[in-house]
């Protein structure tokens, strides 16, 4: 926990740069975001499912189940390192095999006051990866945004993260599809937010279809979204 007074500044600031971004009338894409000081660029990795909530059941090469829930920590904790070696501040929703709620995943994502929040989840349905944001409909006005829509204000944020990750993702050589869905976790984050859905390589039951458990697709999809992550954080410097 940051201590308060620390938290009472951040605020302050965060308000500050809002107030003036509205003043002079040219709040574009970019500027949407809470700034803060360049270094200070915090990721949230949440890792979806989890405890009681096992999620899908994920087919290894083995034909051997395993819950998604396990994935996603695996995923979570991958990506997490990779984004540590490049200096990138992560806060992880969980780090166990534990059952959190949306309520309580949105919370930790709220109070980290993230630049990017990407919610792991895994399928074997479809191929490749799968992104998604939040389908509500873009709010003017964060002020007035209940807590269960509040990705509302985030929305245009969120569509231009998921284009930054979609490019990497293409670059890295993987599908990717991009949707938007209602999802409890995100429509309650209050910062770019991202459904980050990660299915077999190449679909199902095909020949040249790679298990989404084979180590060397894990490692392309973890690098590709630290790359993007890395391009996302370099953009958002941009004066
Ligand atoms: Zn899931």
């Amino acid at each position: 926990m940051r201590s308060s007074r620390k938290g009472r500044q951040w605020r302050a600031l965060t308000g500050v740069s809002t107030l003036l971004l509205a003043a002079a009338g040219c709040v574009s894409a970019h500027a949407q975001a809470p700034p803060g000081p360049a270094s200070r660029f915090v990721v949230v990795l949440d890792a979806a499912h989890g405890g009681d909530d096992a999620g899908a059941s994920i087919v290894d090469d083995a034909g051997k189940p395993e819950p998604e829930k396990a994935y996603t920590l695996g995923l979570s904790v991958k990506l997490r390192s990779l984004l540590t070696a490049r200096g990138i501040s992560v806060v992880t929703t969980r780090e166990s095999d534990v059952s959190l709620d949306a309520t309580q995943r949105a919370a930790i994502a709220n109070h980290a006051r993230a630049q990017a929040c990407l919610s792991l989840h895994a399928s074997m349905n479809g191929a490749g990866v799968h992104l998604f944001i939040s389908s509500l409909a873009p709010a003017q006005d964060a002020n007035f945004v209940p807590w269960k829509t509040a990705q509302a204000a985030w929305v245009s944020r969120s569509v231009a993260l998921a284009g930054v990750l979609n490019s990497a993702l293409v670059h890295g050589g993987l599908t990717v599809t991009l949707g938007r869905t209602a999802l409890t976790t995100i429509d309650s984050m209050t910062c770019p937010a991202v459904a980050v859905e990660v299915a077999p390589e190449s679909g199902r039951g095909g020949d040249s279809g790679v298990s989404l458990d084979d180590p060397a697709y894990q490692a392309k999809v973890a690098d590709a979204l630290a790359a993007a992550l890395l391009e996302w954080r370099a953009e958002g410097a941009q004066p």
